[in-house]
């Protein structure tokens, strides 16, 4: 059976299912954390099925001993909105997401909550500031990477938390990498006007083939992000990247690109403080 683990992660097959671990963060006992990966039909699409997708959270929580109806997600809508989560007043899974609409990302330093966000492709980020004990989750797409919500994060666990940048760790969960992000010229050029101002352009966007008469480029999403955490004063060695690629594991991760625009699953990253 193919097995993701490397230096960073931990590739863990458990029940029915599997799910990724950083290694970093298993160093600290007061967190629960993974991301999901699509064995044993784990999506968590809503799209796909309401009473699935909570039946795949209860799965995914049961296996990791926390109880599914504390999870929040935010309802992703490509935005850099992150929010301070301090309590939970329903007694179901905040799964879909009428109580946070127009958010991307969520804090807290709450025992209480489990902080969720689902990916095909686009970029997940867990967060730990280990002096503070303070959490987030964060779902960066290429819109919301453009817009810095990375950067937010940090700068929203600074100004409710007190948070010291130093103090915060980052994990970079499994998306899609340079190797096959392709974009058009919009997005490039796009690109290239955000982010001039790293000195980093080379590094970002990489020249694809032309097809259909256009030329298309690559781009490194992951990168930009890791950029714009060090930006927020985030250590360079506290960002642990999963170092793996969506579309390059389409049997274990799920990808939009590979799955389809009209039914793809998604899979779903977890934090939780105890
Ligand atoms: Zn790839």
């Amino acid at each position: 059976m193919k097995d993701l683990s490397n230096e960073n992660i931990i590739h863990v097959k458990k029940n029915d299912i599997e799910y990724l671990q950083f290694r970093k963060l298993l160093e600290y006992e007061n967190i629960v954390h993974c991301y999901a990966l699509k064995t044993g039909g784990l999506d968590f699409n809503r799209k796909n099925g309401e009473s699935l997708v909570e039946n795949n959270y209860r799965r995914i929580c049961d296996t990791l001993e926390i109880d599914y109806k504390d999870v929040i997600r935010p309802d992703q809508n490509h935005t850099n909105k992150v929010v301070v989560i301090e309590e939970k007043t329903d007694c179901r899974p905040d799964i879909f997401s009428d109580n946070f609409t127009n958010i991307d990302g969520a804090v807290t330093n709450k025992k209480n909550i489990i902080l969720a966000t689902t990916n095909a492709d686009c970029v997940l980020i867990l967060f730990y500031d280990k002096e503070k004990k303070v959490i987030a989750n964060v779902h960066a797409g290429w819109r919301g990477t453009f817009d810095k919500i990375a950067y937010n994060t940090v700068n929203v666990m600074k100004e409710e938390y007190d948070c010291n940048p130093e103090n915060i760790l980052c994990f970079i969960c499994p998306s899609i990498r340079q190797c096959h992000f392709e974009v058009k010229d919009d997005v490039k050029s796009e690109c290239e006007e955000i982010f001039r101002y790293t000195d980093r352009l080379e590094d970002i966007i990489s020249v694809g083939e032309i097809k259909d008469g256009e030329q298309r480029y690559f781009i490194d999403n992951v990168l930009i992000n890791k950029l714009l955490l060090e930006e927020a004063g985030i250590k360079e060695e506290n960002i642990y990247d999963s170092n793996i690629c969506s579309l390059c594991n389409p049997d274990l991760v799920h990808s939009r690109r590979f799955e389809g625009a009209e039914n793809y699953g998604l899979g779903c990253a977890l934090i939780k403080l105890c």
